[in-house]
């Protein structure tokens, strides 16, 4: 512990942003870090807990009292070594995590705690700019052969860690460049592209052969894969979104937010509209643009259709507005369900709680508005909340654009799963346990949201390392990788 009286003396602050009207302008990151001296003086206010809750806030159970005692004394480099050991991808995670560890923090209680998101950014982006950052590459090799199926956060953290390991891995990715999700879903406004395409260099420096558009399970089989390779890791996502079945859900204006998500990012990539969009090019400028879903995916495309130029934008939910403000009695240090304003909603957003969308309103094809009512959430029978619309409460809505965002219901089934004849589990994932990551088909793996259904990021990371360690041992009977 850097300061042992830190807590006491320095008041909480964190990074800021640019201005709303600035950062609408463009689709680059805006977060203003602080300068280094502030920083290690929000370092020293970690009170190094005898229990560091923080430490299992974070699913990649970060050493976050370590790499601040060591930020406030000034000693980035350690900061970096003791960061990288626990977390693949801290550049990722410092910039789009919830922070469940902050919520963790025992200075939480009293609404301030450490700015640990903040500082492990910082510690890893002075790493690049320092060169401190270079390939591992393996001492030894071991002959063995992985293959990777997926490069979202999940298949890049197990890839790169069994690289580590001195196996020879190839990555295969539908898509035409790596990143999943991080790179076709989350928009440069909130992590920009070329952090992934660091890593990647990094990655194929330490030896990770990357071969995209080609699709497990249609361009490549299955047991092709199982007859080149010793093991197989399926690392997917959760690709399939929630759809609707309202009446006037197939009117041209209602459209899925990653199609919404994906096409603006691969425009900001540079590449042509129509290599962007190959079923037409959607735009929110001068649209009344209505998302339905509240949460991160919604944020999302609330923050690009504003950017595109919209003239409204409503963001509508059905569960009910969370408190403002937790119990902290209750619920720390666990996550707490409460309103979450995003830096997008920040830039101008309705957003409207309770509210079930009957039907879409157009006419000739062309959508122009929504009907909704009011929903009230009871308690039934069997102790469940369960959903009653209001009589009366009906209303209609302008729209000229409707992106449903309502999260994802978990991985494709059609292709590489039914190919691989793995067992599902109750809720439609890949059933693997976390201790051995194991399908059940012998020598193939799964991990990330295809295991675990719809999640985070450092989720992915910590079942990408974690399935990584797995991996190793079938292969070679024992492993030295961290789990
Ligand atoms: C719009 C949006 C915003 C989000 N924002 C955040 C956020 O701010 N913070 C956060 O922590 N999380 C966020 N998430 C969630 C997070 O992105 C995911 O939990 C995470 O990316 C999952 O990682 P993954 O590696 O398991 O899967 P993905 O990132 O989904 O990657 C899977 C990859 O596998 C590829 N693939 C699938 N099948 C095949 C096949 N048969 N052959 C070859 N390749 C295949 C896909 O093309 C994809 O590239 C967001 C999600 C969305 C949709
Ligand atoms: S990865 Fe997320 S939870 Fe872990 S220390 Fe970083 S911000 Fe906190």
């Amino acid at each position: 512990m850097g300061k042992p009286t830190g807590f006491l003396e320095i008041e909480r602050r964190d990074r800021g942003y640019a201005k709303p009207e600035e950062r609408l302008k463009h689709y680059h990151e805006f977060i203003k870090p602080l300068p280094d001296a502030d920083l290690r003086a929000q370092a020293s206010r970690c009170m190094n807990c005898g229990i560091p809750f923080c430490h299992n806030g974070c699913p990649v159970n970060n050493m976050i009292p370590d790499w601040n005692h060591l930020v406030y004394a000034d000693d980035w480099k350690n900061a970096l070594e003791t960061l990288h050991s626990t977390n693949n991808f801290p550049e990722f995670t410092g910039r789009i995590c919830p922070a469940p560890c902050e919520a963790a923090c025992t200075l939480n209680i009293e609404d301030t705690p450490v700015t640990i998101k903040s500082i492990e950014c910082q510690i890893v982006d002075r790493g690049w700019e320092e060169g401190w950052i270079t390939p591992q590459i393996a001492a030894v090799k071991t002959g063995k052969r992985v293959a990777v199926v997926g490069s979202g956060p999940a298949g890049m953290a197990c890839a790169q860690q069994l690289a580590r390991a001195g196996h020879a891995v190839t990555m295969f990715e539908k898509s035409d460049r790596i990143g999943g999700l991080l790179r076709y879903g989350i928009p440069d406004f909130k992590m920009e592209k070329h952090l992934i395409n660091r890593r990647g260099q990094q990655m194929e420096a330490e030896g990770v052969e990357f071969r995209t558009s080609v699709e497990v399970g249609v361009m490549v089989s299955v047991p092709s894969l199982l007859e080149n390779f010793d093991a197989v890791v399926m690392a997917g996502g959760a690709e399939q979104p929630r759809r609707v079945d309202w009446p006037g859900s197939e009117l041209s204006g209602v459209r899925l937010a990653m199609e919404f998500l994906t096409q603006q990012n691969k425009r900001n990539a540079g590449d042509d509209e129509l290599r962007a969009a190959p079923r037409g090019t959607l735009s929110a400028k001068d649209k009344h643009v209505v998302v339905i879903g509240g949460g991160d995916t919604g944020s999302d495309c609330v923050g690009t259709s504003n950017r595109q130029g919209a003239l409204s934008v409503t963001q509508l939910e059905i569960m009910p507005r969370p408190p403002e403000k937790e119990n902290k009695s209750l619920v720390w240090p666990d996550w707490p369900m409460r309103l979450r304003t995003s830096t997008s909603h920040d830039e101008g957003c309705e957003r409207d709680w309770s509210v079930l969308t009957k039907r879409a309103l157009g006419q000739r094809g062309v959508l122009e508005a929504l009907e909704c009512v009011r929903v009230e959430w009871i308690k039934g029978a069997d102790g469940r909340q369960e959903l009653r619309e209001i009589e009366g409460s009906e209303f209609q809505l302008k729209a000229d654009l409707v992106l449903l965002a309502m999260g994802f219901i978990g991985p494709r089934t059609t292709g590489m799963i039914e190919q691989s004849g793995v067992e599902l589990d109750a809720r439609g994932n890949v059933k693997a346990d976390t201790l051995s990551y194991a399908t059940s088909e012998a020598r193939l793996f799964s991990c990330g949201d295809m295991r675990r259904g719809q999640s985070l990021v450092v989720w992915a990371i910590r079942e990408g390392r974690q399935c990584a360690r797995a991996v190793d041992e079938m292969l070679m009977g024992e492993s030295l990788l961290p789990r």
